[in-house]
């Protein structure tokens, strides 16, 4: 199919033409056609689908009938953090550039004036995480009741950052008779009351994230002491051993995303931390100097790392096993984005063998161990931040790749919300020679003996998980 099929102006044709795009992905495929129509949407699709420009392309062409009033904004898209809403606004700029639609963007952390003047003025497309909402309405600023087209973008996330009474208090401010838009990569019982109550006679669409998503994304698996200097220290070794271009590396806490920014920087590294308590700002200034390269490492909470959409990163860390096993989805979701080869890589502790396992049965995989000596070295007893070997080789020149010995597997998995993860297949069976640099050939394919014999470092007392033979579960 061709966007031109999907019933679109000429206009927003051009500048999706602009945007280099050929093909619609699977969700616009089947979202734009009913949004043009008027139809309730409710989606279940994570980012990385094309599911942005799912909405907003039929969304521009809608909203080119009419004019906004003051403080009466025509549509209204709500996202659980104000890096999301930050990625939709710039999608409306690029998709809206032969239309004169306006536009605001209302998120916590930046001043008010500026969002006020603009409201005075009128939009026609309001985004908004819903604390900074609701703090507007309160103060009579801003009137809902134009609102004709409603979107509630990554609901789960609102769930999980207890949002849903804030979203649920907005949504009894607009018109009842309005389209409505939901979207939501997993369907808690509570996320589906809330779908039940906000939309009517809804078409239902569930896309895999394979076109434009995670679609080759290896994932492996580092055991690791629990104690924080030793973790620290092996995610350095993995940093210095892996051609990492750039990476995101997910922490479960704000405050060790904080120390492990702080811990890596001291090392030479070009890191960086992103999470909730930071002024929006520094919030905004970080991410642009990682999307631009000027950062290597962006060391992030979910919250922060949510929906972010960086073209071309080549590593996702989860210095944490997160907690919730659809937050390893999306945190992998950043990286194999748009037809590049992406990696994973989590580090686990003796403590996280539940969240494992939970992350294993939700992806529908056991995740291979990396193996070798920067893995091996992970898990060795304490070495002292600072003096392992090599520091000096930390930035070197990315090398190429073909050198692991860990399975890639295919596999079609159904998550809890029924979406199908997919990730590409192909065992590698290509092993580097043994002079090609020394810290190179550490892969299990240059490795004498099978990964799962033994753990080093953790004593007898190794969980079932980390013994499992990887190979044996594909
Ligand atoms: P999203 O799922 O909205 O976060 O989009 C993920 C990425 O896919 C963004 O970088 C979009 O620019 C890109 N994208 C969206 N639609 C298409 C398309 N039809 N063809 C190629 N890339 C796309």
């Amino acid at each position: 199919m061709t966007f031109e099929e999907l019933g679109l102006s000429d206009e927003v044709l051009h500048a999706v033409a602009d945007a280099g795009y050929e093909q619609p992905t699977p969700i616009q495929e089947q979202a734009i056609p009913l949004v043009l129509m008027g139809r309730d949407i409710l989606g279940c699709a994570q980012t990385g689908t094309g599911k942005t420009a799912s909405f907003t392309l039929p969304m521009i062409d809608i909203l080119a009938q009419g004019r906004a009033r003051a403080r009466m904004p025509r549509s209204l898209i709500l996202t659980p953090t104000r890096e999301l809403a930050a990625q939709i606004a710039e999608n409306f700029v690029i998709y809206g550039k032969y239309h004169k639609l306006t536009m605001a963007l209302l998120i916590g952390g930046e001043s008010f004036g500026p969002q006020v003047e603009k409201l005075d003025r009128g939009v026609d497309v309001l985004i908004a995480t819903p604390g900074r909402l609701i703090d507007h309405f309160e103060r009579g600023r801003i009137l809902l009741n134009g609102v004709k087209i409603l979107v509630i973008d990554e609901a789960d996330r609102m769930l999980d950052m207890g949002f849903i009474p804030d979203v649920e208090r907005i949504v009894s401010f607009l018109p009842k008779i309005r389209q409505t838009l939901f979207f939501s990569a997993t369907f808690p019982p509570e996320v589906r009351r809330l779908s039940d109550n906000f939309l009517i006679n809804p078409k239902e669409i569930t896309v895999s994230p394979t076109v434009s998503t995670a679609e080759l994304v290896e994932h492996f698996l580092v055991h690791t002491p629990s104690k924080d200097s030793e973790k620290r220290e092996a995610l350095r070794r993995i940093l210095s051993s892996e051609d990492v271009k750039n990476a995101l590396i997910f922490c479960n806490r704000k405050r060790d995303v904080d120390t492990l920014a702080r811990s890596l920087k001291r090392h030479g590294f070009s890191a960086a931390a992103l999470h909730g308590d930071m002024v929006q700002a520094a919030r905004t200034e970080t991410l642009a100097a990682f999307k631009a390269g000027t950062i290597t490492y962006l060391v992030a909470t979910d919250v922060a790392g949510r929906g972010l959409d960086i073209v071309g990163l080549s590593h996702v860390f989860n210095f944490d096993v997160p907690i919730h096993a659809g937050d390893y989805i999306h945190r992998i979701g950043r990286t194999g984005r748009a037809g590049a080869k992406g990696h994973a890589i989590m580090l686990a502790t003796r403590a996280d063998g539940k969240y494992l396992a939970a992350i294993q049965k939700l992806i529908g995989q056991d995740i291979p161990m990396l193996d070798g000596a920067a893995a091996a070295g992970a898990g060795q007893g304490p070495v002292k931040d600072g003096t392992e070997a090599g520091r000096e080789t930390r930035n070197k020149p990315a090398r190429s790749r073909g050198r692991r010995g860990g399975a890639r597997t295919k596999t079609t998995t159904k998550t809890e919300a029924g979406t199908k993860t997919e990730t590409e297949a192909g065992t590698k069976t290509e092993t580097e020679s043994p002079d090609k640099g020394g810290r190179r050939g550490r892969r299990s394919g240059a490795r004498q003996e099978p990964a799962h014999d033994k753990v080093v470092g953790l004593g007898d007392h190794v969980p079932a998980f980390l013994m499992r033979d990887p190979k044996k579960s594909l």
